[in-house]
């Protein structure tokens, strides 16, 4: 018999694969493991940027403290003081409409009553319940266009803009709202639904939950990750600098080759982006996947530094659907949410430019990235100065869009894991892509792991963290 390297082998040390090793580690401390990294730090698509008294993040910028999953990790690594939030209650989000920043209300009722959209447009929006579900895969789009009426699309536009840096016209609904796909399946309409749902959680002694906070750290999101690995560390449980080129099915379990090693394991976790995960899965034994790839959308994130002569609106930020035809999808005002991230009588920005329809944007040198962005700022925020400091961040992830055939990509997954009880796949693209939504999943992982138990997919509708 092959002595094996470790009990569980988690190849990534993202937020996904060290959850998957942090909970582990909690329920079973004894428990044999080993995380590979290809790079030579932890967080993968988290990375914060320090510069000249500025704070600003290359990739997630924080997540919503409604995840109790979430909680326990951050508790877990001892972060529960570095804690920064912003209620979302407080901090109000605008769209981008005819050429403005229109304020959105935080609750559907008074979103219903505010003059974003005519009288028309509002009574198309309640007749959402006489429509007929559509049959096959619809797009975001076609869904929102069928169920609620064209006026709504600028604002499903700005949502899966602030959370895919997507295109509607492509996102399936059932893919990227999987909650609201299934409670137009089973009550015949999304607003039914909810009021069932409202209903039912009153019967059963609910309380009403406010809304969630936008929650980061002191020093950024990287705490995380680096916490999180810091506990791997001293144990030597983490390898940097050791990609994964290949994975094996053995009698005993899994052979994972990397340039130097041939590592044995009897659990196998990718903990990976979805492309990341078929690459290495395409050569394996088991059944190969529907598609060997999946799209992905880059972005840019310009940090704009302003004295406090800037007049930007108070709130957490905005977003611009296509029809505005905007340089920047949409800009942070990060330093209203959390103070420290801006020097002494300066405020920070964190504009986000490119997705999955412009990728030629980012193409551009960063002078001119960072030019384009200033200008069309100045023309829906009242910017008196050029700023006093600008950084274009660049993040080598893209994200993982849910298009085309991603539905079939989760069916395979989930064959997988019901005939394979020692295979995990779980990471950034893979039933979501927020950082919850990968806390959830490394969690289910965990479980499985250490009690067996396959969790069936919810359907939960998903919150919106920008
Ligand atoms: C620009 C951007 C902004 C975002 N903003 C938000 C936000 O505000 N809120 C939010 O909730 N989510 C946000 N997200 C999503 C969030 O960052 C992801 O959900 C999360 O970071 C994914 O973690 P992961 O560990 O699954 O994947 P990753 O972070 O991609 O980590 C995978 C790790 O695996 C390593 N790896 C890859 N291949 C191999 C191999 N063969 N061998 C060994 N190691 C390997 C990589 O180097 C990497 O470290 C954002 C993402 C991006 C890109």
């Amino acid at each position: 018999m092959v002595k094996p390297s470790a009990e569980v082998l988690i190849i990534g040390a993202g937020l996904s694969g060290l959850a998957v090793a942090t909970f582990l580690k909690h329920k079973q401390p004894g428990i044999s493991l080993l995380v590979l990294e290809q790079g030579d730090h932890p967080g993968g698509a988290v990375r914060s940027h320090l510069e000249e008294g500025y704070l600003a993040e290359g990739g997630a910028h924080g997540f919503l403290d409604n995840c109790l999953e979430s909680r326990v990790l951050v508790h877990e690594v001892g972060l529960d003081s570095e804690v920064e939030k912003a209620p979302l209650a407080e901090f109000v989000r605008y769209v981008c409409l005819d050429g403005e920043l229109k304020l959105i209300p935080q609750q559907p009722v008074k979103i219903l009553k505010a003059p974003l959209i005519p009288l028309t447009a509002k009574l198309r929006v309640l007749a959402e319940v006489l429509q007929k579900p559509l049959p096959g895969e619809p797009t975001v789009a076609q869904w929102v266009e069928h169920r609620f009426g064209k006026a709504l699309l600028p604002f499903a536009d700005a949502v899966f803009t602030g959370t895919y840096a997507g295109d509607i016209e492509r996102l399936k609904i059932e893919a990227v709202m999987p909650g609201l796909y299934t409670m137009e399946q089973t009550h015949g309409s999304v607003l039914k639904g909810l009021v069932n749902k409202v209903r039912s959680g009153r019967k059963d002694g609910k309380k009403k939950k406010g809304l969630p906070a936008m929650t980061s750290f002191s020093a950024g999101m990287e705490r995380l990750p680096q916490a999180m690995a810091a506990g791997l560390a001293l144990n030597r449980e983490i390898m940097y600098r050791t990609a994964a080129r290949s994975v094996e099915k053995t009698d005993e379990g899994w052979l994972v080759r990397t340039a130097q090693l041939e590592l044995h394991c009897r659990h196998l976790v990718l903990a990976l982006p979805v492309n990341r995960c078929l690459a290495l899965m395409v050569d394996t034994t088991v059944v190969a996947p529907p598609m060997s790839s999946i799209p992905e959308a880059r972005i840019a994130t310009v940090a704009l530094g302003f004295t406090d002569q800037a007049q930007i609106p108070f709130g957490f930020g905005y977003l611009a659907p296509e029809c505005e035809n905007r340089f920047a999808l949409g800009a942070l005002f990060s330093s209203h949410m959390f103070p420290g991230r801006a020097p002494e009588g300066h405020v920070l920005m964190e504009v986000l430019v490119g997705g999955r329809r412009h990728p030629e944007r980012l193409e551009l040198a960063d002078d001119q990235i960072i030019d384009k962005v200033y200008l069309d700022l100045k023309e829906l925020i009242d910017l008196p100065e050029p700023p006093v400091f600008s950084r274009l961040l660049r993040p080598k992830s893209g994200i993982p869009q849910l298009e085309e055939g991603y539905p079939a990509l989760l069916s395979w997954r989930k064959r997988l894991h019901q005939d394979i009880d020692n295979l995990h796949l779980c990471g950034f693209g893979w039933q979501g892509i927020g950082i919850n939504d990968m806390h959830k999943e490394a969690w289910k992982v965990a479980k499985r792991i250490l009690v067996g138990l396959l969790d069936e997919e919810s359907d939960e509708i998903k919150g919106i963290y920008f």
